[in-house]
Formats: structure tokens, C-alpha cells, sequence
């Protein structure tokens, strides 16, 4: 095939399954944006975001669905806007409420999967738990500074948040929240999220993402083969680790927690 014709044609469209399912973004911010257009860029097709807050001009550097003139508006009824501009056909249901112990289980109850890419890690855990608790499959995204994570879950089949992290940290959290995280790094870990959604959904195209931990690194990207921890609450897992996942979680866990507690979006 000529290049040029290389470069002109395009990939085919995701699985029906894929396109049909309906993703539940939580958090239209810094991770929620690009993750919002990379699924609507790639032929999905229902999304329910779920956002409390409005636009700020501070977050506009990350938050690229936003433009000067959306400061001040709900976050997801500019985000469907932005997103119906580009793809009129989408179909969007904009929450503006928080992803909390209120709102949680309804809203996860009409989506395949869960998309988590809020600020908030107390809601990381809860999408975590929620999705065990229903049988959904979720995603769960963060970010810090030029490094992020992507941390696709199957349940009942992958090592869950709660495997790796236990329980929501305290004290940290507050203070590293305004460490402040690069524009391009929440593309990048967001469009990542977009393709372990679109795997979750059943599009095969992106398999290889499932089943690991992504570790989006100044560097570069790492991945993590996790399984998972016995005992754990969020996912019940009896499953004892395997001797290298276990040493591999001892030395990663103090990495991890640097991270994720001072997650931003
Ligand atoms: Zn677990």
C-alpha cells in the first residue's frame, strides 16, 4: 500500500459492544477531558458524565474540552456541549453532582463501564468498590505533576485499587493536592484511560491493555502485572499473590503512594 494511502486510511470503528456500551465518566477535569474526546473520537456512543463543579480559567491549560468563554458554566454541560460540536449524534446525560455514597450506586448501575478521572481519591475508592459491587468494570485514572496512572479493573478476573492500595491514606492527601500536574501528561494518561475503557467494553483492539497497571512516566510508559491480594475488601479476592507480585508490591507500594495520594485532576 502507498504511504500516502497508509497515512489516509483509518482503523476500523470499535465493536457494536463497544460502541453502544455506556461509559460513566466521573470527573470532567484535567483526565475527564481528553478522555471524554478520545471516546467520542472513537465512536462511542452514549456517555454519562458526572461533575459537580465549574469551568475555572486556572484549569483551562488541561482541561481542553473548555474554552475562555465556558468559565463559570457547569463543567458537564460544557463538556456536552464541546462534545456535541464535534459529534452531533452522541448521545450525553450531564450529572452535575458529586460521584459520592449518595449518587454512586444508581449511577453505576446504568453504565458498562466506569471511567474514574476525578481530584478526589476518596472517589477513586469508591468506583472501585461500586464497580465490584455491581459487576462492572472500571477504569481508574490519576495524575501528578508529569507522571500518571491507568488502572483497568475486570472484576472477579483483575487485581482491584484496593489489592494495591488497601485503604484511602490520610494526611498526605491535603497537602500534595497542590503539587499541580502538566497539560500534556493529563492527555496523554487520558487517552490511555479511553483505550482501557473501550477494551473493558469488549473492543479487542486495545486487549493488551487489560490485566496490567499503566505507569505514565516522564520517561516513558511502565506497566505492572498485578493479581489479587488475599483478603482484599474491595474486591473479596482469595487468591494469594504470586512471590514475585508480592515482593513487587513491597517495593512499589511507598512509589505508588507518593502518587496516587497527591492525585489532581
Ligand atoms: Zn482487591
Amino acid at each position: 500500500m502507498p504511504m500516502q494511502q497508509m497515512m489516509q486510511s483509518t482503523p476500523p470503528p470499535p465493536p457494536s459492544c463497544a460502541q453502544d456500551a455506556t461509559f460513566l465518566v466521573i470527573g470532567a477535569g484535567g483526565l475527564g477531558a481528553p478522555l471524554l474526546l478520545a471516546l467520542g473520537a472513537a465512536g462511542a456512543r452514549r456517555l454519562v458524565i458526572v461533575d459537580p463543579d465549574l469551568v475555572d480559567e486556572s484549569n483551562l491549560q488541561r482541561q481542553v474540552l473548555y474554552r475562555t468563554r465556558d468559565v463559570g458554566r457547569p463543567k458537564v454541560l460544557a463538556a456536552k456541549d464541546a462534545l456535541l460540536r464535534r459529534w452531533p449524534g452522541l448521545s450525553i446525560e450531564p450529572v452535575r453532582a458529586r460521584f459520592d455514597e449518595t449518587s454512586a450506586r444508581a449511577l453505576a448501575t446504568d453504565a458498562d463501564v466506569l471511567c474514574e478521572g476525578s481530584d478526589d481519591l476518596a472517589t477513586k475508592f469508591l468506583a472501585n468498590d461500586v464497580a465490584h459491587a455491581l459487576g462492572r468494570s472500571v477504569v481508574i485514572g490519576g495524575v501528578l505533576r508529569h507522571a500518571g496512572q491507568v488502572f483497568p479493573v475486570r472484576p472477579g478476573r483483575d487485581a482491584c485499587y484496593r489489592c494495591l492500595f488497601e485503604s484511602l491514606p490520610s494526611g498526605d492527601a491535603a497537602r500534595c493536592a497542590d503539587a499541580g500536574v502538566f497539560g500534556a501528561t493529563c492527555g496523554e494518561v487520558g487517552a490511555l484511560q479511553a483505550r482501557a475503557a473501550l477494551a473493558l467494553a469488549g473492543d479487542p483492539a486495545h486487549d493488551a491493555l487489560l490485566g496490567r497497571v499503566w505507569l505514565v512516566e516522564p520517561g516513558g510508559t511502565r506497566k505492572l502485572t498485578l493479581r489479587p491480594r488475599a483478603g482484599c475488601t474491595g474486591c473479596g479476592a482469595v487468591e494469594s499473590p504470586a512471590a514475585e507480585v508480592s515482593s513487587m508490591l513491597a517495593t512499589t507500594h511507598s512509589h505508588f503512594d507518593t502518587r496516587v495520594t497527591a492525585t489532581k485532576a
